[in-house]
């Protein structure tokens, strides 16, 4: 298997928010990737500068960071022949190492606009190297740079940050580092492309927890009424767990419960509400042991959650 560790740069409507097309908020300039043996070896590169099609000026603060100018684009190819070729040298049996989420969700987003999708069929499955550099750091949830990671690990800094192929090698050489047994262990899924049927519902059970990603909704009621999503099932035995705090919201695409395993104690229910392009909904949920004190913060939470809406309500009678 080859392990293909890509970085994206993308440029947004120079002219802000109000020209941008909803379609395609961000559109890919430049694809860099190495590709390295299952000994995490490198093996090969790849870099391509994208001709623009949507946005013609990079955006002020882009420029910034990433140090292309326009006319260097316009020697690039269009997106559909870059994305072709990436896809091929990636080869037939591959995985994905991106460093954090957003990389192949854009993949995704602007093979869409381009109307090729089908060339990548989701949900699709990668490695988040940041991530993963923050548990190997035991700093998860944090989120570090790329910078930040070649430093605690000693890496050489050769090239220029914010160029795809520099950025793709620096994030190849902090896996280098990282345990694979870690690694293999935490898969990302990304669900850009989100289940629509209950059969393409996705259950995927890590070491400290469990996820599950719906099917889709038309609306955000039908998702709390649904009886899979709303299941709290023990992440270590997998079996019911008692309801002790019912589904709460916590903010308008958050919910949150409470449940008690008889053998593994206490376990955190977790619901994120998520939109997609086409005005669907579907709920990621996450199940996690957690320990008594955990437990109490949650009871706490609840609970001033509820006073404030108490006193909302009585405000509002009030004026
Ligand atoms: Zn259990």
């Amino acid at each position: 298997m080859n392990y293909i560790v890509f970085d994206l740069e993308w440029n947004q409507s120079p002219g802000g928010k109000k020209y941008s097309n909803s379609r395609l908020p961000f559109e890919i300039i430049e694809i860099g990737a190495v590709k390295l043996n299952e000994q995490r070896q490198k093996t090969d590169v790849f870099q391509r500068l994208v001709k623009p099609q949507v946005y013609n000026w990079i955006h002020d603060s882009i420029h910034e960071v990433i140090h292309v100018d326009y006319k260097d684009l316009e020697e690039g190819d269009p997106f559909p022949q870059v994305a072709r070729e990436f896809l091929e040298w990636c080869g037939e049996d591959f995985a994905f190492f991106t460093w954090g989420n957003q990389d192949v969700m854009e993949l995704q987003r602007n093979m869409k606009y381009y109307g090729m999708l089908s060339m990548l069929p989701g949900p699709v499955m990668y490695y988040d190297v940041q991530k993963l550099f923050g548990f190997q750091n035991g700093e998860v949830p944090q989120r570090r740079s790329l910078e930040y990671a070649t430093d605690v690990l000693g890496i050489k800094k050769e090239d220029d940050f914010h160029r795809a192929l520099a950025d793709a090698v620096y994030t190849a050489r902090v896996l280098e580092y990282l345990d694979m047994s870690v690694v293999r262990d935490y898969p990302s899924v990304d669900v850009y492309q989100n289940p629509q049927k209950k059969k393409e519902e996705i259950f995927l059970s890590y070491p400290d927890h469990d996820e599950y990603v719906s099917r889709e909704f038309p609306n955000k009621e039908k998702i709390m009424r649904d009886r899979e999503i709303t299941s709290t099932k023990c992440p270590h035995c997998h079996l019911p767990a008692k309801r002790k705090l019912r589904w709460f919201q916590n903010n308008s695409r958050v919910y949150e419960s409470l449940s008690f395993c008889q053998k593994h104690g206490w376990v955190k229910g977790k619901i994120r509400i998520r939109h997609t392009d086409e005005d669907g909904y579907y709920a990621v949920k996450t199940l996690k042991n957690i320990d008594e004190i955990k437990a109490e913060e949650l009871r706490q939470k609840r609970e001033s959650l509820r006073q404030k809406r108490q006193i909302k309500r009585q405000s509002e009678k009030h004026i």
